[in-house]
């Protein structure tokens, strides 16, 4: 690249969670005048208003940026987050957690998850939550962050957040702006692309200003203006998959458990979220219109929340997919203009997250190679695909039957990935993280068997420990983790210490 073959104005459009988080991070990049940063949003279209639980990867970010945590928390009303609570997945009135962190640990070169499946099939089913410090904390309210102790599982808990969403993009509002990078209000009118390459240009707001850029990352949400609007990227759709195509989104006063986890229950033709921050619990019904209407999805969450509602529903369309190229020519789609898929597992911030890195590791100049363009667009696509499937299990295993909505997606065809994945874990009970796949064997573990997918037969690597040794040994484990849950202050009380909002 030579000096004066770099970019020279980059043009953010939309200011929700994306847009403000993929302008702190080129603010924090991009100094010393290397290139100008625009962020054009518009208040009469606002945001979703939603997106509001996360997972632990969003540490990694944070300290890209180098914020204090707990100014960060305190700033944006956040709780801690150990676990999601699944309730009546597998089936009504069954509920497990998917923990951060691990399981027990591995022994002898082979994987906890194995003697832990032997146990079972030795009909010791011991309570698989018991040996996840996570879990136990969140079951009793608990919380701290990890000490650093060396040998022991208080020393790397690992955890993320549960934040206002209109209090985070205003957070990183102010890191951008006082590292640079210039707000401009309005409601962008038209977009004029080169007639010969068809790059964006600029883009000119109702009030007639043109805003000019080289590179323009759209974060415009589910319109994609530019991705989708202008360049007809096209959109794979996965709705046979992931049914669940509307969602009413309501926030109530705080009521009920202040547990650090987000809980997800299986509803009749969804699912309902319940989010604790310190200020207000953040509810809503992910759901499919094919199975129940407007009117029902929102009477069942309003008898359905902890506390007293504090705004009227917020009703929101989707269509699962992703944008079939999310890096188009000049343009990178970014947050739900780069594809959505239902908040199950916290997942879409992760994948803004993972835009943005994905962005810096492969910054373009005014070149725009295509072999870069197309290596971002393959790494994108494994991203979304690996995570969709982690997704589908969670409706593919049960055994729920008790309406149309969950015997559609009992007996669905799920892509071959998944299959060969459950088949795999069905046999010996292993589970094989492909590449740099988001979520780890313990996710899968966790959600294989919280789900009921009982294998056939264990590791037989396990065998070569004694039956009585390994009943010792997951005993210690089982120990040990009671002991450190223990010590940890209640999640509540160490918010007030440490970064409390309301004080
Ligand atoms: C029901 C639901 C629940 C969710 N829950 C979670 C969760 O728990 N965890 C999680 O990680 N994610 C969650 N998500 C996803 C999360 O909300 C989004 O990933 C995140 O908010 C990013 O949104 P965005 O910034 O891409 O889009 P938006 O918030 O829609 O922002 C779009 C921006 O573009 C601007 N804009 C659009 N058109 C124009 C125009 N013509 N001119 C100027 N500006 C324009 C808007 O003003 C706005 O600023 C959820 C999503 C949904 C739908």
């Amino acid at each position: 690249m030579t000096a004066n073959n770099r970019l020279r104005n980059i043009v953010i459009v939309g200011g929700g969670t994306a847009g403000w988080m993929t302008a702190a991070a080129l603010g924090r990049y991009l100094k010393d005048g290397y290139t100008k940063v625009t962020l054009v949003e518009s208040e009469a279209i606002g945001t979703v208003g939603v997106g509001e639980s996360t997972i632990p990867q969003i540490n990694i970010f944070n300290r890209m940026l180098g914020l204090d945590e707990n100014d960060f928390v305190r700033k944006t009303k956040a709780t801690y987050k150990l676990a999601i609570e699944f309730v009546d997945w597998k089936a009504i009135g069954h509920s497990y957690h998917h923990p951060f962190g691990p399981y027990g640990i591995d022994m002898e070169a082979v994987s906890f998850h194995a003697y832990w499946l032997k146990l079972h099939a030795l009909g010791e089913d011991h309570d698989l939550g018991a040996y996840s410090l996570n879990v136990l904390a969140a079951r009793q309210d608990r919380f701290m962050r990890p000490n650093g102790q060396p040998n022991s599982p208080l020393g790397s808990i690992a955890y993320a957040y549960q934040f206002d969403a209109g209090l985070y993009a205003r957070y990183l509002r102010d890191y951008s702006e006082a590292r640079g990078v210039t707000r401009q209000e309005g409601k962008i009118a038209t977009v004029q692309q080169n007639p010969l390459n068809g790059h964006v240009t600029s883009v000119t707001l109702e009030s007639g200003q043109v805003v000019e850029g080289d590179l323009f990352i759209d974060c415009s949400g589910f319109r994609g203006l530019l991705i989708e609007q202008t360049l007809k990227a096209g959109y794979e759709d996965w709705s046979q998959w992931l049914v669940n195509d509307r969602a009413v989104a309501m926030p109530c006063t705080l009521g009920g458990s202040t547990a650090p986890v987000t809980r997800a229950t299986a509803r009749p033709a969804g699912w309902q979220w319940r989010i604790p921050l310190q200020h207000r619990l953040g509810n809503g019904y992910a759901y499919s219109s094919a199975h129940i209407s407007e009117d029902e999805a929102t009477s069942f969450l309003l008898a359905h929340l902890d506390g007293e509602p504090l705004a009227s529903p917020n009703h929101i369309r989707f269509t699962a997919g992703r944008r079939k190229k999310s890096w188009d020519r000049n343009v990178v789609a970014i947050g739900l203009a780069a594809g959505f898929m239902e908040p199950l597992e916290s997942q879409s911030i992760h994948l803004i997250q993972v835009g943005i890195a994905r962005l810096l590791a492969m910054f373009p100049d005014r070149d725009f190679r295509q072999p870069d363009i197309d290596r971002y667009n393959r790494v994108m696509t494994f991203e979304y695909e690996k995570i969709r499937d982690f997704l589908i299990l969670h409706y593919k295993a049960t055994t729920r039957n008790d309406t149309p909505y969950w015997d559609y997606v009992r007996e669905m065809p799920v892509p071959d990935y998944l299959a060969d994945k459950m088949a795999v874990f069905e046999s010996y009970g292993r589970i094989f993280r492909e590449n740099e796949e988001l979520f780890n064997d313990t996710s899968w573990f966790a959600v294989m068997v919280g789900q009921g997918v009982v294998p056939k037969g264990y590791d037989p690597m396990v065998d070569v420990m004694s039956d009585d040794e390994l009943r010792r040994r997951m005993a210690e484990i089982r120990s040990v983790i009671a002991r450190s849950a223990e010590v940890m202050p209640g999640h509540m009380a160490f918010i007030r210490a440490n970064c409390d909002a309301m004080g």
